[in-house]
């Protein structure tokens, strides 16, 4: 029994400290402050902020881009399966982010993958033939072997948009998560009727810039109000990062 029980012990410090720790201690995700928008941390110089960083200078497909809407291709329709989540905002100090619990998913090109999260820049990041739109809406998803799918959709200046009026007023306004009791949202109140998009293959576009993010774009933006962008930009004045060039790269 005793011998079990050493064993037993054995066992619990080897996996504390071989396979626990190194764990946390991987997790490079970027601290607050460490990168922004303007001056010394904006993103021309995001690539030498940190090692981890380097693809953001040297990535040679890198995110968000500007779309030329000639001579493209038909895409087969995007199968959306969103289901209703528990409201949970976090004020990351540079955006806000919606966290989606497991179960909605999407369907692009046969391929599964996940809803994780939703958050918005101000002005949009990507352009339509040279023109941005007020903001941006990202929908980040992944696959079970671990690939990103992002599905971007702008937001143009107009009546008053439901969905994000049941948001705003829950964006806290220190950097925290505030998770919100009683009120329960579907996202697929966000994308257009209408399902035109691109399509080409991008990085994230906040640090650490990670390559390979299937990204889809809508051609058809979506409405907000003028109080509703002006709402977003009092907290976060200016969240996108230039475009990038497209390098060899094609967009369907
Ligand atoms: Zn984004």
């Amino acid at each position: 029994m005793n011998r079990i029980k050493g064993w037993m012990s054995y066992f619990l410090i080897f996996f504390f400290t071989v396979l626990i720790i190194p764990v946390a201690c991987s997790n490079s995700q970027p601290e607050m402050g460490e990168w922004g928008y303007k001056g010394e941390i904006g993103p021309e110089n995001w690539g030498e902020l940190k090692e981890d960083f380097a693809l953001c200078e040297t990535g040679l497909q890198q995110s968000p881009i500007n779309i030329d809407t000639e001579a493209l291709t038909p895409k087969p329709q995007i199968e959306f399966s969103y289901d209703y989540t528990p409201l949970r905002v976090i004020n990351l100090g540079h955006t806000v982010q919606v966290e989606y619990e497991p179960g909605s998913t999407i369907k692009v090109d046969n391929k599964q993958y996940e809803l994780k999260q939703f958050h918005f820049h101000s002005p949009s990041e990507h352009q339509l033939n040279g023109k941005s739109y007020p903001m941006e809406v990202h929908l980040v998803h992944q696959s079970s072997d671990g690939e990103l799918a992002v599905i971007g959709i702008f937001m143009e200046e107009g009546t008053k948009n439901r969905f994000i009026s049941s948001i705003w007023p829950h964006v806290p306004k220190e950097t925290r998560e505030n998770p919100v009791s009683g009120v329960a949202i579907n996202a697929s109140a966000l994308p257009p009727q209408e399902q035109v998009y691109f399509n080409y293959t991008g990085s994230l576009t906040t640090p650490p810039c990670s390559e390979g993010v299937n990204w889809i774009v809508f051609e058809k933006p979506i409405e907000v109000s003028d109080e509703q962008i002006e709402y977003f930009r009092s907290h976060y004045n200016v969240n996108a990062r230039p475009v990038q060039p497209l390098n060899e790269r094609q967009v369907i």
